[in-house]
């Protein structure tokens, strides 16, 4: 697993590049207007840079990515696409033509086949943090019949503590967590440059008193949605409030400690998780000792296409808490029926 390791920290380094630069070219303030651009434009060339590493590194394998190219292939988005070409080549050499670049964004399309391995890929996971200049996070991972190998997440964001978000090791860099299947999990501070500062092991906390668990959820989410994990908790006997953060980072905050529980439910029972919503974090989660089911407690089946269409909700917790959880999930969720 080492050299598919060290491949997903490199591309996902570059991936991290396009994001911060792309970022830093929106105007301030522009993030509460309507205007999704640049967070197309990252998502577009992370992607397409992602892919195009991959085609040449591990050419066999497929990838499932979030963006098509169908549209970028009209004319009314030419403009688009030359942005995102001009991205692409900051990266890669060669020069690559918009051609060769709609070509790897559009592998992320292609067919999976379950009984065999496949990368996934969200080039930007929680585009409404990335316009915020708030949390996102950049997610590849490795997955084989429907176990997740490997995952590479990062949030160049995320403050070294929440609690804490000026110390002196959170310098607003942020980091990447890398975990293999067995190998546990790391947390990889980035530096200027998105150099590959200290690294060490994390571990989920050892926290099992509710009184004094933190836990997080969606910032994006409806009135409902909050309402039913407030009183999940609140069941539970947890406290404090709920740190809300974009993205794959509630993963990476429960994986390093900080946050006892990461809830998520969908009040919409047609709603689906997306593979690449998930397959990195719950790596990183799993292997930082904690534990990650879907409400319900069935464990993330990610051998059943593009969605998790056998689950719903998301229970990621340092483990010690899961079952009353879970208990009161179910509690709750029958006296709504
Ligand atoms: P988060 O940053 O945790 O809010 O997650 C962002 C992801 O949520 C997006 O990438 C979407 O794929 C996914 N999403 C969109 N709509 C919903 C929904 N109704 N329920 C759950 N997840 C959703
Ligand atoms: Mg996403």
């Amino acid at each position: 697993m080492e050299s598919e390791l060290n491949f997903a920290v490199e591309t996902v380094r570059s991936a991290v590049r396009i994001c911060r630069q792309v970022q830093s070219e929106i105007a301030p303030g522009r993030w509460d207007k309507e205007d999704r651009t640049p967070v197309t434009v990252a998502d577009l060339a992370v992607q397409a840079v992602v892919s195009g590493a991959l085609g040449e590194r591990f050419p066999r394998d497929p990838l499932m990515a979030e963006e098509g190219s169908s549209e970028l292939r009209t004319p009314e988005w030419a403009e688009l696409l030359s942005r995102v070409t001009e991205h692409v080549r900051l990266m890669r050499s060669g020069n690559p033509a918009p051609q060769t670049v709609l070509n790897w964004i559009e592998r992320g399309q292609q067919p999976i086949d379950p009984d065999k391995r496949y990368w996934v890929l969200d080039p930007v996971d929680g585009t409404k943090g990335f316009l915020r200049k708030e949390q996102y996070a950049i997610a590849l991972a490795l997955v084989d019949r429907g176990r997740v190998l490997l995952g590479v997440l990062a949030c160049p964001n995320l403050p070294g503590s929440l609690a804490d978000p000026l110390a002196a090791n959170s310098a607003g860099l942020g980091q990447l967590y890398v975990a293999t299947r067995g190998g546990g999990a790391e947390r990889i501070d980035l530096g200027p440059e998105d150099a590959l500062g200290s690294r060490r092991r994390i571990r989920v906390s050892t926290t099992a008193d509710p009184a004094l668990v933190r836990w997080c959820e969606r910032v994006e989410s409806s009135d409902r949605n909050h309402d039913l994990t407030a009183q999940v908790v609140d069941r539970v006997g947890i406290r404090s409030v709920p740190d809300r953060l974009d993205s794959q980072a509630k993963y990476a905050v429960v994986a390093r400690g900080e946050s006892g529980l990461y809830l998520r439910h969908s009040l919409n029972r047609n709603y689906r998780e997306k593979v690449w919503d998930h397959a990195a974090g719950v790596l990183v989660t799993a292997e930082a000792g904690g534990q990650v089911t879907d409400i319900s407690g069935r464990p993330l089946d990610f051998s059943r296409g593009r969605e998790l269409s056998d689950n719903h909700g998301i229970v990621a917790t340092n483990g010690l808490i899961h079952e009353r959880v879970l208990e009161a999930a179910r509690e709750v969720l029958e006296r709504m029926q």
